[in-house]
């Protein structure tokens, strides 16, 4: 049982006992916050800014905008850290599952890490998907998964306006043989050509069962009118971005 007992508050304005900062401190390296590794008072900048970043992410927030760094004794961001759910940093970079795929041709330190609450969902919504595409599909090629979050979360360099807090992932669409185990992007976007667009109306139905999400934007008409799979977004008519919900939590030991 995930387990975080404190005597006080930590972080921004908190009273950081050092005993309390220490455990949260561990907790959150963890979860695989490295940022935090040297934090010792509670008020160091990456300590409150990694309280910031849950407070986001709980928040369903795709930046970190949310919250106030500090983490009150028995309030939601105790709570979270002490959840069996708590979200985990983890990395998404190189992995596969059945029905997903990594592209690892992008910069790891910039976009290869999630919530662990992301990359459950992608596993689970690729299981699914390659099970729907079994019966239905021919030439399914798995989810394309491009960029996520950075390394250290936080900033993505590369420009992403979202994509600070692991719930935020990139997808390339599927093409057709023989491009089937291609994810290039394509050129001046034809949906009729290279385009597979069976696959793809599978992938965003499985992702809208299965991923929680929030939201996905996706600018072909026949999926945003017709089959109001996915939303309009400018900029987003070669891939589909996909935000997901925080679950519901599972409470650990907080008291
Ligand atoms: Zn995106």
């Amino acid at each position: 049982m995930a387990t975080l007992i404190l005597s006080g508050s930590v972080g921004a304005n908190g009273k950081n006992d050092p005993a309390d900062v220490a455990k949260v401190r561990d907790r959150l390296l963890e979860l695989g916050y490295t940022r935090v590794d040297h934090c010792k008072t509670g008020r160091e900048s990456d300590f409150i800014l990694i309280i910031k970043l849950i407070q986001s992410m709980i928040q369903g927030s795709g930046k970190i905008d949310k919250g106030d760094g500090k983490l009150s004794l028995h309030g939601e961001t105790h709570k979270w850290l002490a959840a069996q759910n708590a979200p985990a940093w983890v990395k998404v970079f190189g992995e596969s599952g059945l029905g997903w795929q990594s592209t690892g041709d992008y910069a790891e330190s910039n976009g290869g890490y999630a919530t662990s609450w992301l990359l459950d969902r992608l596993k689970w919504t690729g299981m699914m998907y390659r099970a729907a595409a079994l019966i239905g599909v021919s030439n399914a090629p798995p989810l394309w998964v491009r960029e996520c979050s950075p390394k250290l979360a936080g900033k993505n360099p590369s420009g992403h306006k979202s994509h600070e807090t692991g719930i935020d992932v990139d997808i390339r669409l599927p093409l057709l043989p023989p491009h089937t185990n291609d994810w290039f992007q394509l050129k001046g976007h034809n949906y009729t050509k290279l385009f597979h667009f069976e696959a793809a109306k599978v992938q965003c139905q499985m992702i809208k069962t299965h991923m929680q999400s929030k939201y996905i934007f996706f600018n072909d008409p026949r999926f945003t009118d017709d089959l109001r799979l996915t939303s309009f977004e400018p900029n987003h008519s070669e891939h589909y971005h996909v935000r997901i919900k925080p679950p519901a939590r599972i409470d650990g030991v907080y008291r």
